[in-house]
Parts: structure tokens; C-alpha cells; sequence
């Protein structure tokens, strides 16, 4: 089986992490083909829009993304992506990783599926006379019904259940049609448990009871808070990757893109220290999306595995380079791989 891959190249650590990929691509048991697009500044200044048309093309063709870091001057590539590609939902998976620093105690291993658009995010809103301030609040039912089939999808994939939540006892209207639009794809998922939570006590449970949850829905704000204090948790916000998702009008996944939370850190750029953990995380999501579930799952469990271990690179304590770190997640994957298949 080959997989057709868009690769969007970067800046700043960009390519330290596109060659991590490789690394592991290359040991993969399926083929991934990659169509790289450089989206990097320079190309990007003397292209203009035209790498753009040429990213989205290849995204809409492949299905599918990983995105490296790019640097935002003029514009931001990911807020133009997210335009063009119609990204209406962000999942990101936020798990305790073992051997990295944290005041919490808790094990946390959450799948926020959050809307991103609408909520308050999208209308800057206007002064009303020098003293009053208002904003729009947009819900919109298709949106959110998109969002809901991908966590129910998900839930059941992952044989677990689902959480909504939002303020839909004072936020009535916008909130209360959210909640409504989830409540009704649940019935379609019978299998799946659905519950309701208000986001304050959610943000309280989370704390106190982190096991009670794995994978919430929330509206675009909601899910902006959750991701951070999640990330906070678990001791660090550069780790995360998440996925990006268009869908088509009847609700199926239509594009794809996959990326890391951290920025293009021009500070360690091109001295091989960067950690690729979250680029490698992104791809291991990737994976599993294009259907390759059990090499996701492996992936991402032979990098938490890794970190377990002690093995890390320098931002993480560890001694590793991101290539000593990128080979050691290799060998170890190929070892994964080889006793199930001899199991
Ligand atoms: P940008 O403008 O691209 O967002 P930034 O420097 O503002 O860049 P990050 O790139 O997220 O933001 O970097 C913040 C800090 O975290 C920097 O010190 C950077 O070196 C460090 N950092 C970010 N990503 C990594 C990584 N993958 N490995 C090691 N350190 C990282």
C-alpha cells in the first residue's frame, strides 16, 4: 500500500525535523510517498500567493498533510492554510509523557476535538460608545455536527466515550444549539457513551479525576483553553501535535493536515538539537488517519516509550540529538514491529 502525502517544508527547524521523518518513514512496513511543497519565507517572498495554490492543490489531491514549522512575517501560513483548506476542526491529543517534568500528578490522556472557527474567535468585535464593548458570539449546526461525527468516530475507534462541553445554561442560544447538534449525532452512535459537562466543572473534574475523560468536543475557545491547560498538565506545550480536518458536506473527512505545536525555534535552528518528538507524534497521527492505525499506534507508543526511558534530547534534559533521539525511536519502533509480527 503507498500513501500519497503532502509535505509542507519550513523554516527555522524545519528541515532538522522533515529529515527526522524520513528517518522513521523509511523503516516504516508501508511506503510513503511525500509531495513536498516549500512553503519556507524564502520561497514563500518570491512565489507570493502562487506556493499557496501549489500547497492546496497537492493537499486536495493527496488528502493528506504533515506541516513543518514556518516562520509568520508578512502572513501567517497556517492561518492561510486553515482559509484555503477549509480546516474547520482541530484534534489534539494530549497524553502524560513519561520522563518529561510535571507538577501534576495525575496521568492525563485526553483527545480534544475542538472546533476552529466561530465561538467568539471570529468577530473581532466593535465599541459601542466609548465605554462599552460587544463581540459575536457563531455557532453554526453543520459545523458542529462535522466536529461531532469526527469525535464519535473516534470514541468508538478508541472504544471510549464522549464528552461535550460549553456553557449552555447561560450561554442559552449558541451554546444550546451546540450541545443540541452533538446530542443528535450521538444517537447515531448507540455504542458510544455521551456526556454533558459544563466547561468550569470540566476544567475542576480534569484536575481532580483526569481518568474520567478521553475525548471531549468543545466549541473554538473552549477547546483553545482546554489544549493549554491540558498541555500545562502534562509539563509542556512544545510537545503537542494535532491534526487540522475539512469535511465535505455530508460530514465525511475530507482533508487532512498534520503539525507540531512548537514554532520554527530560530534560536537551536540547524544545530541538530531540535526534539522531534512532536513532529514525530504528528506523523504517528497522520498515520492512523490514513488508515494505518496499528503503525500510528505503534509509533506513537515506541516514542512515549523512548521518553520513559530516559532517552530525550537537550530541551527535555536529555543528552540526545535530534538525529540520536530519531534513530533510537527507530530501531526501537522496528523492534515493536518485528515481535508482533513473530508474536
Ligand atoms: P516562532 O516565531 O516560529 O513561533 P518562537 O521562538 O517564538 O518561534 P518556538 O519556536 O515555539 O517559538 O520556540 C520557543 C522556545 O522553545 C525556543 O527557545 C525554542 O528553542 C524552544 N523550542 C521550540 N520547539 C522546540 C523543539 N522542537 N525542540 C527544542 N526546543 C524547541
Amino acid at each position: 500500500m503507498v500513501h500519497r502525502v503532502t509535505e509542507l517544508l519550513g523554516d527555522g527547524i524545519g528541515p532538522e525535523l522533515c529529515e527526522a521523518v524520513h528517518h522513521v518513514a523509511e523503516a516504516l512496513p508501508t511506503e510513503v510517498r511525500f509531495e513536498q511543497v516549500d512553503l519556507s519565507l524564502e520561497e514563500r517572498k518570491r512565489r507570493g500567493r502562487g506556493v499557496y495554490d501549489e500547497a492546496y492543490e497537492s493537499v486536495r489531491s493527496a488528502g493528506a498533510a504533515i506541516k513543518y514549522p514556518t516562520v509568520t512575517e508578512i502572513e501567517s501560513p497556517n492561518a492561510v492554510l486553515r482559509k484555503r483548506c477549509n480546516f474547520t476542526v482541530i484534534h489534539r491529543p494530549v497524553m502524560t509523557l513519561p520522563g518529561v517534568k510535571s507538577n501534576f500528578t495525575g496521568k492525563v490522556d485526553l483527545e480534544i476535538v475542538r472546533l476552529a472557527i466561530g465561538g467568539t474567535y471570529q468577530d473581532p468585535g466593535q465599541q459601542v460608545g466609548p465605554d462599552v464593548a460587544v463581540s459575536l458570539r457563531i455557532v453554526e449546526r453543520s459545523t458542529v455536527q462535522s466536529a461531532a461525527v469526527y469525535a464519535f468516530a473516534l470514541a468508538r475507534r478508541l472504544g471510549t466515550h464522549v464528552t461535550s462541553s460549553s456553557k449552555w445554561t447561560i450561554q442559552r442560544a449558541t451554546d444550546g444549539l451546540f450541545e443540541e447538534a452533538v446530542r443528535d449525532v450521538a444517537k447515531r452512535y448507540p455504542d458510544v457513551p455521551h456526556r454533558q459537562e459544563l466547561f468550569d466543572a470540566l476544567l475542576a473534574k480534569i484536575c481532580m479525576r483526569p481518568d474520567d475523560f478521553r475525548v471531549i468536543i468543545l466549541l473554538n475557545e473552549y477547546g483553545d483553553f482546554l489544549s493549554d491547560m491540558a498541555s500545562g498538565l502534562v509539563g509542556s506545550l512544545g510537545i503537542a501535535a494535532s491534526g487540522s480536518f475539512s469535511f465535505t458536506t455530508d460530514g465525511r473527512v475530507d482533508l487532512a493536515m498534520f503539525d507540531a505545536a512548537h514554532g520554527t525555534a530560530p534560536d537551536i535552528a540547524g544545530k541538530g538539537v531540535a526534539n522531534p518528538t512532536a513532529i514525530l507524534l504528528a506523523f504517528a497521527q497522520l498515520l492512523s488517519h490514513v488508515g494505518e492505525t496499528a503503525i500510528g499506534q505503534a509509533l506513537r507508543r515506541t516514542i512515549l516509550g523512548q521518553l520513559a526511558a530516559g532517552r530525550s534530547t537537550r530541551d527535555l534534559g536529555g543528552t540526545l540529538t535530534t538525529m540520536e533521539f530519531t534513530r533510537e525511536v527507530r530501531g526501537a519502533f522496528l523492534d515493536r514491529i518485528r515481535a508482533v509480527a513473530t508474536a
